[in-house]
């Protein structure tokens, strides 16, 4: 049905396609949440100083269509969340209202997000349905907005015009600290030295005058997507993806996400541990 959709041009944008044969991108499916499953993020696992709890039996979801993965006999629908997951209070009563968001920091961030992120999304994996169950990462929202390429990264990344290396562009420094050499004990200076895998673009409006955006018209995905999320309040959502930074100085460690700064939507790589100690963590 997606790819019906496809084939006849149907984006649903405005949600009024009625055709039964269509299914589009954030369109609400019928998948069934398993009853049970509980993950906690343990204290110091992502750099946080307390243990973080999700239950599914507190978080039953809803789904929507992300997009879709292969061809053929082959190909699968990915869904997302409806909605942000919540964490349990402390005593697993409830979940926590006051602060129900993901907390994450630090080198330790930078070692464990990708494997923590998606212990807690294989929770929900329903036997019958689920091919698998794993976090959405960033190359799940690139084919979205269509940063799909090398030179499209490099073309929207903001970060360039902060005088700092683009996304591919090599970086060495001699006597830094990465996330393993910072969490070593004892922990040592090394030589930090890469590519730049990090950048950041805005959604649908420059973050300042004359710089390059990525407009998404769709006004379903903006609202799936790009709607109410708030980087600065911890309302965002992160995506399993890592990267790297790199100024004239040092590199920086960065964990993916999507959320609003300043009333721009932002997809990010989002700093999380800088190579020369100024996060720490
Ligand atoms: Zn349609």
């Amino acid at each position: 049905m997606f790819q019906q959709a496809v084939t006849d041009g149907c984006t649903n944008a405005d949600g009024t396609c009625t055709s039964e044969d269509h299914l589009h991108i954030g369109d609400y499916v019928n998948y069934t949440n398993p009853t049970s499953g509980e993950w906690t993020v343990l204290a110091g696992e992502l750099g946080g100083t307390y243990a973080q709890t999700y239950l599914v039996s507190q978080n039953q979801l809803n789904w929507r269509v992300l997009g879709i993965e292969g061809t053929g006999n082959n190909a699968y629908i990915k869904i997302i969340a409806g909605s942000h997951m919540k964490k349990s209070k402390a005593d697993k009563s409830g979940v926590d209202e006051e602060n129900p968001y993901l907390y994450m920091k630090g080198a330790k961030a930078y070692l464990n997000a990708i494997n923590q992120l998606n212990k807690i999304c294989a929770m929900y994996k329903n036997e019958t349905l689920a091919v698998k169950a794993e976090s959405v990462n960033i190359d799940d929202i690139n084919k979205i907005t269509g940063v799909t390429t090398d030179d499209l990264k490099r073309q929207y990344n903001l970060d360039q015009f902060d005088g700092n290396k683009n996304y591919g562009e090599s970086y060495s420094f001699s006597n830094q600290y990465t996330p393993t050499s910072w969490t070593a004990e004892p922990r040592v200076t090394t030589t930090v030295s890469g590519n730049v895998e990090g950048y950041y673009y805005s959604i649908n409006e420059p973050a300042r005058e004359g710089a390059p955006y990525v407009s998404v018209s769709n006004a379903r995905i903006n609202n799936m997507l790009f709607n109410d999320e708030e980087l600065s309040s911890g309302k965002q959502y992160w995506l399993a993806s890592v990267g790297t930074y790199s100024n004239p100085y040092f590199a920086s460690f960065a964990v993916a996400g999507v959320g609003k700064k300043y009333g721009i939507v932002f997809v990010a790589f989002d700093n999380l541990f800088h190579a020369n100690d100024r996060l720490g963590g």
